[in-house]
Formats: structure tokens, sequence, C-alpha cells
């Protein structure tokens, strides 16, 4: 067995086929006539628009009506039509007469090197999308025929060093029984795709094409990034079964889509998901979430290569607020640094961004960002329900800070007669032990907490969420996170505001007793658990739940905890 990262669940079966990029040798031939290769350029980079509007648009038909994943691959096209890039290539040709490959070349290169240095796991995946897009260009520059996989035999499995977004989405998914690839992760978009898609997918896989031949048998298990090559009959036996289960699984959990989210004794809470992109909103909405807990809008800083305007954020936010209905759209402000730093920002680099210029921190310090975004969530807000979310707060002042320029551009919003939600909630994330332990004061100023787990463990127990070596120590079952999230939501409901939790563990199965039973009001997971959460939830009576709680709050050590929570978990599964 070969371990990699399972990025889209579900098993897959079938017969590899080994996908290479065709390799192109790019001539740095010089141009005489430098108005005449910026033309050839230009009508190219038409048509590459135009053959990415087709493959999204082909796209479409494969998914669900409202499934708005082919728009990953409209990043492409805004990459190509942004203005520091076309420019760049332009340039480029103009002043050093060199072809128009050698211009795409050098210039999607040096944005591949930029994204590809930085700390993010997510911004260096966005190399990949800038490569598919140098790959094509140059392809269509030099007439060199592209990879069609519109036509595979069934059971294909798909082994690729990398998966280039533009081929995931053209490829006959209908034959496709798995990915399996060297690169990539759990946000790539090749990964997006194959989700969407419900194709099974491991990436990450090392030296996984030296391994295989085309036509050997192979199993992919998306949801443990587990790869078989040549796998023996038992196994394969095994696996058809796991693959049966894993269906019947999926269709059951579909039974909860349209339900409301209630403990088994008629408890109701909330339950919302977390997105990245406008475009998720619809994931959102279909997952069967009531509404966006959480809007993680760096993405949309980090997609580009220049800060989005105002105007541009505005539509992204207005697009998820009709999405979401009457759902609840909670837009959290640009949560940067620490481990998602952006290039054109300029910043300079820290020994410990996680406890640096990050979050709110960087928003108050550079407020023509903060404000043309919170101008733009305010525009929005005339178009649903949204709310706006504090990241990494960790006083009173800053909350006091945000709310003043709030009110001054409401003031502007006024004097021009802009339409905007007059009373738009603000919240904040309890993602600091700062602002969980003066969380009664803080309580006084918002209108909701939502607590971030991630972050809230890692400033708890003292250990860097992405440190594998001190990842054993991670862990929100630590009797002192268990302590702390009881404190805040202790605090939140005397205050009689909003608690919610919008880290990883609102959808730990083992937590969700301890949530329960402290009173969280709103769960914030992942569009892909939304139903498992919601079936989750009602599988406890309060009682149980508050039974389970009062046994935890006894325990003293972490390991105490999550064996008991586990072992009480399954042991209530086989009931
Ligand atoms: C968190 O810290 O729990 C959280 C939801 O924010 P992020 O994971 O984006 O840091
Ligand atoms: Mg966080």
């Amino acid at each position: 067995m070969i371990r990699g990262i399972g990025t889209s669940n579900g098993i897959g079966i079938g017969y590899v086929l080994k996908v290479e990029m065709p390799q192109i040798d790019i001539k740095h031939s010089s141009v005489e006539d430098a108005e005449a290769e910026k033309k050839r350029y230009e009508s190219v980079r038409d048509r590459f628009v135009e053959e990415t509007a087709e493959i999204i648009e082909s796209l479409k038909k494969k998914l669900d009506e409202n499934d708005k994943t082919s728009l990953v691959l409209k990043n492409q096209i805004y990459l190509i039509e942004d203005v520091e890039m076309n420019e760049g290539i332009l340039k480029l040709i103009e002043n050093e007469h060199i072809c128009a490959e050698a211009a795409v070349d050098a210039t999607c290169k040096m944005y591949e090197e930029i994204f590809a240095s930085m700390d993010s796991e997510l911004m260096k995946q966005r190399v990949a999308d800038i490569e598919d897009l140098r790959h094509r260009l140059i392809e269509l520059l030099s007439g060199v025929r592209q990879l069609d996989l519109s036509k595979l035999p069934p059971d294909t499995v798909i082994v690729a060093k990398q998966l280039q977004p533009s081929l995931t989405a053209a490829m006959d998914t209908e034959h496709v029984a798995g990915i399996i690839a060297e690169k990539g992760g759990e946000t790539s978009h090749a990964a997006i795709l194959a989700r969407a898609l419900g194709i099974p997918a491991v990436l990450s896989v090392r030296d996984i094409s030296q391994k295989v031949s085309d036509g050997d048998m192979v199993i992919v298990d998306g949801e443990y990034g587990e790869v078989f090559v040549r796998p023996i009959p038992k196994t394969i036996e095994i696996y058809k079964k796991k693959r049966k289960a894993y269906l019947e699984k999926t269709k059951e959990l579909k039974k909860y889509i349209d339900r409301e989210t209630s403990t088994g004794d008629g408890h109701n809470v909330h339950l919302s998901a977390n997105i990245g992109s406008g475009d998720d909103a619809s994931k959102a909405m279909e997952s069967g979430a009531e509404g966006v807990g959480l809007f993680r809008t760096e993405y949309l800083f980090m997609n580009g290569v220049s800060a989005p305007s105002e105007e541009q954020q505005f539509e992204e936010y207005k697009k998820a607020a009709i999405i979401c209905k009457k759902g609840v759209l909670t837009i959290r402000t640009v949560d940067i640094s620490g481990d998602k730093n952006i290039p054109y920002l300029g910043l300079s680099k820290e020994k410990n961004p996680f406890l640096g210029y990050r979050a709110i921190r960087f928003c108050l310090g550079r407020v023509d960002i903060f404000i043309a975004q919170l101008r733009a969530i305010l525009r929005a807000s005339a178009y649903g329900n949204i709310r706006i979310m504090i990241p990494f707060v960790t006083s009173l002042e800053e909350i006091t800070a945000v709310k003043s320029i709030v009110s001054k551009i409401m003031e502007d919003f006024d004097r021009h007669e802009i339409s905007y939600d007059r009373e738009i909630k603000i919240g904040i994330m309890i993602e600091t032990p700062a602002a969980a332990l003066i969380s009664d004061v803080l309580a006084r100023e918002v209108d909701f907490f939502s607590i971030g787990t991630n972050d809230l463990t890692q400033y708890t127990v003292a250990v860097d969420r992405g440190n594998e070596n001190v990842a054993y120590l991670y862990s929100v079952f630590h009797p002192a996170v268990i302590r702390i999230i009881r404190e805040v939501i202790k605090n939140a409901k005397s205050a009689g505001i909003e608690a919610g939790m919008c880290g990883e563990a609102a959808a730990n199965p083992c937590m969700i007793p301890l949530l329960l039973s402290f009173g969280l009001d709103v769960f914030s997971v992942s569009p892909s658990v939304v139903l498992e959460t919601r079936k989750n939830i009602a599988s406890w009576t309060l009682k149980e739940a508050g039974g389970v709680t009062s046994n935890v709050l006894e325990m003293c050590s972490e390991k105490e905890i999550s064996n008991y929570l586990s072992d009480y978990i399954a042991e209530k599964e086989e009931r």
C-alpha cells in the first residue's frame, strides 16, 4: 500500500492510464517585428479564454445544476486577463524582442516562483493553476496537440505527476474510477474538481508514475489517502465491500439533507458551512447547510496577483449573499500573514508569523485594504443576511477600532445614499486564549462569537498546528482546551449572544456531545461533512450528552478524555 493525501472521498477500483503533459521545447528566438508578435500573442490569448470558457461549459453539464465548481477554471481566465500579467508578457515581447512563447514562459514562471516560495500550502498549490495556464498557452502558441482525455475506456484510473485542472475538467469523467497524482493536496484545483465530480482521488503519492504501468490494476481509497497497486484478490474483495458500504452511507446521509438540525430530544441548533469563495456558497447550500458560518475571504486575496478591488469583492460577497438567500452569510475579514502570506503586499518575513502581523492586526495597520473590504461587505449587505466577523482578536481596543471604522463608512454611505444593512451584526472569532479569558468583557461589545478551535488549540497548548514533530500534542481534547471552550460558551450565554464554532472541532463526532451540553448554538463545518454532523447531532439527547460531559470534566488528561470519548462513540454506533 502506498500513502498519499486523500482529497476526494470514495473508493475507485480500475486500470492505470498514465498521463504525461507533452514536453514542449521553447525556442527562445528573437523576433524582428515585436508588434506582429504581440498581436499573435493577443489572438492566442483570446483563443485560450474561449477554449477555457468551453471547458467550463462542458464541465457544468457534468455537474449538478447549481454546482459552481467549474468556475475554478475561471481563475485561469482572471489570471491571463490580469493587467499586470498581461502587460508583463507584452512588455517582454516589446522590450526584449523575444517570441511570445518565451515571454509567456518567463512571466508565468516568475509568478510560479513567487507563489512557490510562500509558506502557505494553498499558495503553493496555486502554482499548479499557473503552470496549467503556461502549458496550455504555449501549446496553443506553438500548435502542439493537446492531451485528449475526452474518450476513455471504463474503469480508468488516471495516474499523473501533476494533474492539470483543465485536464481534470475536460476528461471523460463517466469512465474515470479514480485519480492518483504525485503532486497536489486538499486545496489544489484538481482536487476541488475531483470532489465536485465525485471521483475518488489520492494526491501527493510519491513516485507513483514509476511504480505503475498502463493497464495495472489499482485501488484508490480517497478517504484514507491509500493506493494499492496490483492488489491481491483478497484486497480487491475487501475494497469492493468498502465501496458498496461507502455508496450506501452516502445514500443514507442524503436523508438528512432537508431536515432541521436537532438532538434526538428536539433541541434545535444551527448548522452552517465554511466556504472560501462566493461560488462555494452554492456548495454550502447544496450540502444541506442552513447558512455560512465562515467565509474565509483571504482566498480572494491569494488567488490574484494584486489585491481584489472593492468592486470585485462587492460582486463576490453579493453573489454569495444571493445564493444564501435567507440563510446567514458570515464574512470573516481578511486573515492574512501567519501561514497565508501574499506576495504583492510586500510584507517582511517574520520569525513567528503566527504571533505576528496577522489578521485584524494587519487590517488595522493597512486600513486602506480593510476599508475597501468593509465597504464591499456593507454594500453587499443590502442583498442578503450578511454578518461581519473579525478574526484573531486579542483585545477590546481592536473591537472598538473596527466598530469606529464601520460607523464612519456607514456615515459616508448615508451621505451618498448607498444602501446597506443598518442592523448588520458584528462578531468575533475566539481563537486566542486572551480573547477567551476576557470573553465576558468582549461579549458585551459584539453580536456573536465563533470559536476558532484550529487556532485556539494551537495557542492554548502552545503547539504549532502545522508542525509534524509536535502534532501528537495538538488536540482539542486537552482538558485546557475543553475548559476554555466551556468558558467562552458560558460567557456568550450570560451576555445573551450567540455562541458558534467554525473550527474543525465543530464536526468532530467525539466533540459533539460536549458542545451540545455546553450550549453551543451554531456548528459551522466543511460542506463535505454537513450531513454527517447533522446525523451525529441527531444521535444525542441532551441528557446523554450531559452525562458524557460530566464524566469528561472529571478527567485530567488528553489521553483519558479522547480514549473515553472514542470508546463511547464506538459503542454507541454498535448499539
Ligand atoms: C480556526 O482557527 O479555527 C479557524 C476557523 O480559522 P482558520 O482555520 O482559517 O485559521
Ligand atoms: Mg484561525
